[in-house]
């Protein structure tokens, strides 16, 4: 068993990842804490306590933030696993938390995450999602995978990306809708006062050297990229969906410094 690598960013928010030593997609989860609950951003590449024990850290962390502010929470202590999208390393330890007292996990369907949040029009829409005095804006963002989902969060000025835009392979399945949705996060990006600090994906795939990944399977990253992206990036992502072959076809790999953006058809 290896242990969560946890880091706390602020008082009220956990930056996690499961060890590469336990998975090789090593995807980064986040936990937020309001006053009335807190909110998981997704839950690993798997359901065994015993080589990645989600449940054990999540229960410890939500333990020590409860002790820290006695007075200001309201009990039961509620706790949503809510996911940026619902591909297999993202969502494989919601087994370990579903049976949590308190927990309330988020389906992984466009119908599901559509009806959890109510979102009035999908995808073109923002939903605020309220922790308790913290609001969480919730944005449609299909184009990896039909349910994903981007949040930000006010207090951190953090805008959560999971493998949308992330320092990684950006696998692009619906060309129209991941367009659509970069677009979507540059509005929200240049509408937001006071502004994004940081874009956090869920996966870091690169290496320090601009341009160079470390490919698929690899379980020791000694010289990998920072996870956090400035928001410029979405920018970058956004030219980098107009790239075209000599046929005038998408490029099957278009690479950039701190991306790779790969068409993924599905
Ligand atoms: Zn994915």
């Amino acid at each position: 068993m290896t242990a969560a690598d946890v880091l706390w960013l602020d008082p009220d928010t956990v930056q996690l990842r499961q060890p590469k030593s336990s998975h090789w997609e090593a995807p980064f989860l986040f936990l937020l804490f309001g006053r009335d609950r807190a909110i998981l951003f997704d839950t690993g590449a798997t359901r065994d306590e015993r080589v990645f024990p989600l449940r054990g850290t999540v229960d410890h962390l939500i333990e020590t933030w409860l002790r820290k502010h006695p007075a200001r929470v309201s009990r039961p202590y509620e706790l949503v696993v809510a996911h940026t999208h619902a591909h297999g390393d993202h969502i494989a330890g919601d087994a370990l938390l579903a049976a949590r007292q308190g927990a309330v996990v988020v389906g992984t369907t466009p119908a599901e995450v559509i009806a959890f949040f109510g979102f009035p029009s999908w995808p073109d829409a923002v939903v605020p999602f309220d922790l308790g005095g913290r609001v969480i804006d919730v944005i449609g963002a299909p184009g990896h995978e039909p349910s994903a989902v981007v949040f930000y969060d006010a207090v951190t000025r953090i805008l959560f990306t999971g493998d949308t835009v992330c320092p990684g392979n950006l696998y692009v399945r619906d060309r129209a809708q991941f367009a659509q949705t970069i677009d979507r996060l540059i509005r929200f990006r240049d509408a937001t006062k006071p502004r994004i600090k940081h874009v956090l994906g869920a996966h870091v795939e690169m290496s320090k050297k601009p341009g160079v990944d470390y490919p698929p399977g690899t379980v020791d990253q000694p010289d990998e990229a920072p996870l956090a992206l400035p928001p410029s990036i979405l920018d970058e992502v956004r030219e980098a969906l107009t790239v075209v072959d000599k046929h005038g076809r998408p490029k099957r790999r278009v690479v950039r410094d701190r991306f790779i953006v790969v068409d993924d058809p599905r």
